[in-house]
């Protein structure tokens, strides 16, 4: 606004003028780290958290309303020349304690703070004027359309219920065009009306209650009593798959209902299957709101809303649900805690279980982590006494965990060009026989993870990553996948031309599903990895099928392993136990094959039977393996809690990578190098590299990583804050990434 036409502005409003000079800090959601100075509106300072119009640039954008300027600006601002604030949105504002949380994780992460309150407006609906939506319904009593036709007998024997409904919706309930359901308007048979908006539902903390085991009971009670304290406390409910951890958390979220709190239990995205849903109705009365990537843009604005006002009493949600605007949060439960799923690896690098921990206690509640596997950092607090620590220690069905056995590939391996030796067969023979359920579980997607041509040796690679393309032969292509890069399947060696010599390298799951079928080819198969199923709606149909039995052999990815429950399941076998152990620079990768390992074997013979669990591998006297096979969790911990303790790994130190990328291959290395050499000294920090990323190329980008590495008590963020402000403004397309606590080391 130019200053003449505000002064007339403020002439014209004398309590304006009052507040002249009256400053209002917004925070943008862009890649700043401060907040900028408008004058107030007419109306006075929006409290903080408010959403407000501001001109940015060119621009008008929304911000939010902060309580006090954050950063420094680069030069003071002429209090004349100030723009103002143009408007305030009819959004519910953010919690005070949303902007202090977002605070923290711009601290902890290094992130800039508008990229993290970025995260907490994920609902563009919320800022938009908000509008009835209409929908058709039948008029009641009406004469029959003058020209039936099958497809208006199924739009109307549909709308027969006197529901409202989205004219798409209908139509394609109905399978026809919405100028079928036009046409009905038109002939007087429906009526457009305005959709009511959906409540929240309401849960009921005594729905249904069971009777609880003797150490369940024991574990509610701890439970309970963390949600009665009122104070922030950590617990870590560790106890085996199929001990009851879901009941017994559930009794912990009715207890903070009953306080009239709110409640948000943070899941695995993949883990957000309609088994838990009915789970929970089964439970509360009815479904919890749910909060993930599946949701259409109303349904997003629709929820945010619900849990600002604090109309929406209990999230289920993955980890982007510890954005949302609770007005009063009184209790977070992280099921699966030690999955990796709750790390985010792009834009702002967060750990969401970690950050449930912040949030807890900046919001002085409690927080419950639950895992059959819980991280060694989980463990680790769990001794030091800094989480309670609470064990379920055996299945409330009393079956016993499943036997687990190594098939040693050395001694006998599968035929040739197959991937089953022949003890798993023999495995799923007898299940099959049983008419009870297998599972093979490989963790890798497509057909092959290679192609080659057998007469040159010319091998298939991504033109713009380091990797190999995958063969998916049910879509015909060759894909990248760290790119997307894809190519159909070609018939003749590009490199020497020849024709019928392409030959697949290696099993993914399609071709462990190929040889399931034809060796089995009675059987009923059903075959689960992202890429061949589109969404968490179809997803979840595939898991019901499985629950209601309609398959006999199942194979998939790790998709396999989250929280699933299928109770005729007796046989799992691993396809390939040696896949993760392989990542060597990975602290994690020992820790993260234990647990897919467990978790993905402990889908066996959870209801009735003792299950089995076979693990085809090429280490079986490796100490993960030996571990798995044992079922000696105790062992597997002490040798992996005593390496990190030796060398410095979390949670006994502390590591940040820093990420250099570049289209120009000299340019990521001079500046990794630079980068380097501007570490300022320090005794309690080592830095290692720069050296090329394991993943060299990605999309194009060269990589190159550095790893600094500090005892847990030193203050990494300072140090690195220090480091990074003594580098100059970095030029042209080369781009640094900073990832406090990495998880990924490629
Ligand atoms: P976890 O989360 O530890 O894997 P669940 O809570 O899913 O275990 O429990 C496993 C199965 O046992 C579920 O079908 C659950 O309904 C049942 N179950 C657990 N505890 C009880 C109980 N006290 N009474 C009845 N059923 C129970
Ligand atoms: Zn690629």
């Amino acid at each position: 606004m130019k200053a003449a036409a505000l002064t007339n502005l403020l002439d014209l409003q004398p309590d304006v003028k009052a507040r002249q000079g009256e400053c209002v800090p917004v925070l943008l959601p862009v890649a700043l780290d401060q907040t900028y100075d408008y004058l107030a509106p007419p109306e006075g300072v929006p409290p903080p958290g408010s959403f407000v119009l501001v001109p940015f640039g060119p621009q008008s954008r929304i911000g939010i309303v902060w309580d006090e300027p954050r950063g420094t600006p680069a030069k003071p601002i002429d209090p004349a020349k100030l723009k103002a604030v143009t408007g305030t949105l009819d959004a519910p504002p953010l919690p005070v304690l949303s902007l202090r949380f977002a605070e923290w994780i711009a601290g902890y992460t290094l992130a800039p703070l508008g990229m993290v309150v970025r995260m907490m407006m994920s609902a563009r609906e919320v800022f938009e004027p908000q509008k009835p939506r209409f929908g058709v319904t039948i008029v009641e009593g009406a004469a029959m359309p003058p020209r039936m036709t099958p497809a208006r007998q199924r739009v109307l024997d549909i709308a027969s219920d006197g529901l409202i409904r989205a004219k798409s919706s209908l139509a394609q309930e109905a399978a026809c065009t919405t100028g079928v359901v036009d046409g009905l308007i038109t002939a007087g048979c429906l009526v457009e009306a305005a959709i009511p908006q959906k409540r929240c539902p309401i849960p009921e903390p005594h729905h249904r209650t069971i009777e609880l085991s003797e150490d369940q009971e024991r574990a509610v009670m701890a439970l309970r009593a963390a949600v009665d304290g009122g104070t922030f406390a950590v617990t870590l409910l560790d106890g085996v798959t199929g001990s009851g951890k879901t009941e017994v958390y559930y009794e912990a979220v009715a207890r903070a209902l009953e306080r009239g709190r709110q409640v948000l239990i943070m899941l695995p995205e993949i883990a957000l299957t309609s088994q838990f849903m009915g789970r929970f109705q089964d439970r509360f009365g009815c479904p919890p709101v749910e909060w993930h990537s599946a949701l259409s843009g109303p349904e997003r604005g629709r929820i945010w809303r619900g849990v600002a006002t604090g109309e929406a009493r209990v999230v289920v949600g993955a980890r982007s649900a510890l954005f949302l605007p609770y007005t009063d949060l009184g209790l977070i439960v992280v099921d699966e805690e030690h999955d990796g799923g709750f790390k985010q690896d792009d834009r702002v690098h967060y750990q969401a279980r970690d950050m449930a921990v912040v949030r807890a206690s900046l919001g002085r509640f409690s927080v419950v982590l639950a895992s059959a596997t819980p991280s060694i950092e989980s463990h680790v607090n769990a001794r030091t006494g800094r989480y309670n620590h609470v064990v379920l220690p055996g299945r409330f069905s009393g079956t016993e965990l499943p036997e687990i056995e190594a098939i040693d590939l050395r001694r006998e391996p599968p035929e040739k060009g197959r991937w089953l030796a022949p003890p798993l067969v023999e495995g799923i023979t007898e299940t099959l026989a049983r008419g009870q359920q297998s599972l093979l579980f490989l963790n890798r997607r497509g057909y092959a993870p290679l192609t080659l041509c057998q007469k040159c040796g010319h091998r298939f690679e991504c033109p713009q990553c380091t990797a190999w393309l995958v063969e998916h032969r049910f879509r015909k292509k060759l894909n990248c996948h760290h790119c997307g890069f894809s190519l159909p399947i070609p018939e003749k060696c590009p490199s020497c031309g020849e024709a019928d010599k392409l030959t697949a390298c290696g099993p993914g799951v399609e071709r462990v599903a190929e040889e399931v079928a034809e060796r089995f080819p009675e059987a009923r198969i059903e075959l689960l990895s992202s890429d061949l199923i589109p969404g968490l709606t179809e997803m979840r149909r595939v898991i019901e099928r499985i629950e209601r039995h309609e398959a006999d052999i199942i194979i998939g990815t790790q998709l396999v392993a989250k929280g699933h429950h299928f109770p005729d399941l007796n046989l799992v076998g691993i396809v390939d136990g040696d896949l993760g152990l392989a990542q060597g620079a990975d602290p994690r990768a020992g820790e993260r094959t234990f647990q897919l390992l467990h978790q993905v074997t402990g889908r066996a013979g959870r209801a009735f039977a003792r299950g089995r669990g076979l693990i085809q591998t090429h280490l079986p006297d490796h100490p993960v393996m030996a571990a798995i096979i044992h079922g000696d969790r105790e062992a597997f911990l002490e040798r992996e809690i005593a390496q990190r303790q030796a060398g410095l790994l979390p949670p006994y130190g502390r590591l940040a990578a820093l990420i250099v990328s570049s289209r120009d291959k000299q340019a990521a290395e001079m500046i990794a190098r630079d980068i380097a050499h501007r570490a300022p000294p320090a005794e309690q920090i080592r830095i290692l590299g720069p050296t090329e990323a394991p993943i060299a190329i990605i999309r194009g980008r060269h990589r190159w990583r550095l790893l600094a590495k500090a005892r847990r008590d030193i203050d990494i963020q300072n140090y690195l804050r220090a480091w990074l402000s003594r580098m100059p403004p970095i030029k042209g397309d080369v781009r640094l990434s900073v990832d406090i606590d990495p998880y990924s080391f490629l």
